[in-house]
């Protein structure tokens, strides 16, 4: 029978490749919820939303529809905010600098945590994050948390970003990293945690493949 795969844990440790190789292999839907979290931000910098404004905060939430859509040119997902597909644009530095206060905002945290429980429903999902093992699938069955050394975090990112288009001083990948990982740890509301039914997985010296293995090596027991 069909389960929830919850991959928790520090930016750029290879969640999300692992997450949608995974997915692929069982058969099962794939959810990024660092993307949701990403086209917030990406909405609330283009309307100018004052993260303190409470009431702002709620009426941009309304406002906000976001869903993924596969693009078979890429042979994944494609994330849309309001229609617009927003995948490129969520994914430069300029949100990944913004986006950790907007996710530490209760209210926001609420109305992804809502969606993401929904699209999890019908169980068959692999979902990657920050608290899928502790706040969306307290229950999931199997829950991954990734660690990986920070230096080689900074060079997994600074090559993904080069990919992309991006060229930024390793000091610059560096200090993202550490702020969010800093932001994400101690905001009030679902914290990044390691669950306490968690199973490790240090991906510092490991293939992608080897990563993919080992999860659904958890999935199969
Ligand atoms: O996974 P990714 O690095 O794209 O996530 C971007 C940001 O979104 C994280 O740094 C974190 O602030 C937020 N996030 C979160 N909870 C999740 C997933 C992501 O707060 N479940």
């Amino acid at each position: 029978s069909k389960i929830i795969v919850a991959l928790d844990g520090f930016s750029s440790c290879g969640k999300s490749t692992t997450a949608k190789r995974v997915a692929a292999q069982l058969h099962y839907a794939f959810v990024d919820t660092g993307a949701m979290y990403r086209a917030v931000a990406l909405y609330f910098h283009r309307n100018q939303v004052d993260c303190e404004d409470l009431s702002a905060v709620e009426k941009a939430l309304e406002e906000i529809h976001i869903n993924f859509e596969f693009n078979p040119d890429r042979q994944a997902s494609d994330t849309y905010l309001n229609g617009e597909n927003v995948e490129k644009e969520i994914r430069k530095m300029y949100i990944s600098d913004i986006v950790s206060q907007v996710s530490a905002i209760p209210t926001v945290r609420h109305a992804m945590v809502a969606q993401q429980q929904k699209m999890g429903k019908k169980k068959g999902v692999v979902m990657d994050g920050r608290d899928v093992g502790t706040v969306v699938f307290p229950e999931a069955e199997v829950k991954i948390f990734m660690t990986a050394d920070p230096k080689i975090r900074a060079q997994r990112r600074k090559l993904e970003l080069m990919q992309k288009g991006e060229d930024l001083p390793m000091e610059q990948i560096v200090e993202n990293l550490r702020i969010r990982d800093e932001i994400d740890s101690n905001r009030s509301e679902g914290p990044l945690r390691r669950a306490d039914d968690a199973i490790d997985l240090d991906t510092s010296y490991k293939s992608m493949d080897e990563q993919v293995a080992f999860v659904l090596e958890q999935v199969r027991r």
